[in-house]
């Protein structure tokens, strides 16, 4: 299971499926990518292999200079193109990826249920995404923000990636338990399971700690802190070797 994502001015769509490529080796069971063209998000997923998704995806639009792409290993829910990852939130303006484990995710869900959320995957996943955007809802705070208190709700494991269709020019990573690496470029980033993915972009990389999130804009320098105690990290950017 990898992940991978990009934000910057290059075409995301390439740059998401090859590094999904690259990460296969860390064994799936389906794969799906979002891209957000400037107007709408597309989102395109199947069961089966990186290939397999790669044809379907080349028939639609998959425009865009951000996008995020996923290798799902399952553990709620068969493997099907309905569980695959990305998930999107109820209102349609959020899309996650994750790797890992919500083990919480039964009270979660029954909860936002009560709430009126509906649900389409039998995933856990799909739980997180909604959980967010409660809280986004109810306290009107910024994405980052709401993925924290989002996060200190869930027990389990998680690399993830969000996206936000009002917060355009930001995707927000945070991880515990399962690695997670940001290339920094001019004016771009990329996020992926490992280094592969952008190997040929930059050598520039920031591996997030566990218990880290991240807050990644277009154009402004990182900003990562603690989950939990939403203390500033200094920002460690390692040369990656060739
Ligand atoms: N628990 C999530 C799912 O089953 C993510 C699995 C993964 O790590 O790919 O969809």
């Amino acid at each position: 299971c990898g992940i991978v994502g990009y934000i910057g001015h290059r075409e995301a769509y390439p740059i998401v499926i090859k590094g999904l490529q690259r990460l296969e080796y860390r064994g799936y069971d389906s794969a799906g990518v979002m891209t957000y063209d400037g107007t709408d998000i597309t989102v395109c997923k199947t069961k089966g292999k990186v290939a397999d998704l790669k044809a379907k995806a080349d028939q639609g639009n998959n425009a865009g200079s951000i996008g995020i792409g996923h290798t799902r290993w399952a553990t709620h829910g068969v493997p099907n193109d309905v569980n695959s990852h990305p998930h999107v939130s109820n209102s349609g303006n959020l899309v996650i990826i994750h790797n890992g484990i919500i083990e919480n995710y039964a009270p979660l869900k029954e909860e936002l249920m009560k709430r009126g959320y509906t649900f389409q995957s039998d995933t856990d996943t799909e739980v997180l995404v909604n959980l967010i955007e409660e809280i986004q809802k109810n306290e009107k705070i910024k994405l980052g923000k709401a993925v924290q208190l989002a996060l200190n709700q869930v027990v389990g494991a998680y690399a993830i990636a969000v996206f936000d269709t009002k917060k355009p020019d930001e995707i927000v990573a945070a991880r515990l338990g399962s690695p997670l690496a940001i290339g920094v470029g001019e004016g771009e980033y990329f996020i992926a399971s490992d280094a592969s993915p952008f190997i040929e972009y930059t050598s520039n990389a920031v591996y997030l700690e566990d218990g880290e999130v991240a807050i990644i804009k277009r154009d402004k320098p990182l900003k990562i802190r603690k989950i939990n105690t939403d203390a500033p990290v200094d920002t460690y950017i390692q040369e990656l070797q060739m």
